[in-house]
């Protein structure tokens, strides 16, 4: 059966919210709109006692207590809290931060910002298997490091990273370790102490929640972790967070990461990764030269980012416009500046622009991954049919 256009397998950079986490979210903008800080009327206590039951689905989710989980706009604002509000408060026992080179720029940006205000970063090496090594970051520590960075999975080329080894390490040395889980929540399994982190940076849409809402958890014991609030106003969140709390997003969290941990278990991840499987193995039967960008062993179940040779990213992805998927060049926006990420794990310059990256999702089928493998090496021949480059290089071997 031919699938409904367009197809959507784009989940790395926004996912579509489950029917169940509408459902959940949609009375409190009706009937359930009380704020949850009123704590003189029925309808605060209901919007109370629904984002605390959120905030348990939420803690759940990586093993934490709720008490540790602070709700924000989402992964971004999280990363910010964390890397300047850890910063700002440890300044006297030192200025040096310790971030992977294919860090979200949420991490990176704030690391920039702290440079301006007499920080100092260093950046980890990295080789082509975007995957980061723990004696580098052992390397890189040194008496003044208060905080290292590393994120559990990459939104771009889904490279996993050894977290509870590097977490050990730092807890070792008594330095404050921050994993961005946005990518690998509901994926992979993640354990606050398992993976030995003392900070966490959430998002509600990249699992099947809805925009703008996630959480920082924070470490409260062993050690306690002290951070400065990036925004003031009325204490919510225990001062660390001020703002009326969003209880539909939060509601719609709380379910989202309900709907997670179920689909850790439920055969939810094989079925993706068995999808992405066949989706690497239809592409590479039927297209030249393709490869895949980063380790594929240490990979998210949903990702695939290929380069293909001879074909512009930008222009494959005009050529599929019933398909959404991203292309390595063009994923910062509108800019064609080639992302960090493949710049850091070394890709050519050439090969940068003829990468693309396809996230698979809970809502995709068979169906549809047949269609984009059809779809695919159908363009990718004509468009190398099409190429001066290819047409040069092939009359060029023909002469020889
Ligand atoms: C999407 C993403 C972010 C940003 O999250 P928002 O909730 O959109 O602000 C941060 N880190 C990673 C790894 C992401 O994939």
């Amino acid at each position: 059966m031919a699938p409904k256009l367009p197809i959507y397998m784009d989940n790395h950079a926004s996912t579509p919210v489950d029917p169940r986490v509408f459902e959940a979210m949609k009375p409190y903008l009706t009937e359930h709109f009380g704020n949850p800080a009123s704590t003189n009327h029925a309808f605060g206590w209901h919007a109370g006692e629904s984002v605390e039951r959120a905030r348990e689905q939420v803690a759940a989710l990586i093993g934490a207590s709720p008490k540790e989980v602070t709700f924000t706009s989402g992964a971004t604002e999280s990363d910010n809290t964390a890397v300047i509000g850890v910063a700002r408060a440890q300044q006297s026992k030192g200025r040096h931060i310790v971030v992977s080179p294919i860090e979200h720029n949420a991490v990176l940006d704030s690391c920039r910002y702290l440079a301006k205000k007499g920080y100092e970063t260093t950046v980890l090496p990295i080789d082509s298997s975007g995957v980061v090594k723990v004696e580098d970051v052992v390397e890189s520590l040194r008496d003044d490091t208060i905080l290292v960075c590393v994120m559990m999975a990459n939104n771009e080329i889904g490279t996993v990273q050894p977290i509870a080894e590097i977490g050990a390490v730092c807890r070792e040395r008594g330095i404050l370790f921050h994993v961005d889980v946005a990518q690998a929540l509901g994926r992979l399994p993640v354990d606050v102490n398992v993976l030995n982190a003392d900070l966490m940076a959430l998002t509600a849409h990249k699992m099947h929640g809805p925009k703008g809402i996630g959480a920082l958890w924070v470490r409260r014991t062993r050690p306690r972790v002290k951070l400065e609030p990036l925004i003031y106003g009325g204490k919510h969140e225990r001062g660390l967070r001020s703002g009326t709390l969003a209880t539909h997003q939060i509601v719609g969290f709380g379910k989202a990461a309900e709907l997670g941990a179920v689909a850790l278990v439920d055969g939810e991840v094989e079925r993706l990764k068995n999808l992405r499987d066949r989706l690497w193995d239809g592409l590479r039967a039927g297209i030249d030269g393709i490869s895949v960008n980063g380790s594929w062993e240490h990979r998210l179940p949903h990702n695939l980012n290929v380069s293909i040779p001879g074909v512009e990213g930008t222009a494959l992805l005009m050529a599929i416009r019933d398909i959404a998927v991203s292309s390595g060049s063009a994923c910062n926006s509108e800019n064609l500046k080639p992302s960090h990420v493949l710049v850091a794990i070394g890709v050519p310059d050439d090969a940068m622009h003829t990468s693309i990256r396809l996230g698979l999702g809970r809502f995709n089928t068979e169906e549809e991954v047949e269609y984009v493998i059809e779809r695919l090496c159908t363009e990718v021949e004509r468009l190398r049919a099409m190429s001066p480059l290819m047409a040069t290089s092939k009359s060029e071997q023909l002469e020889i």
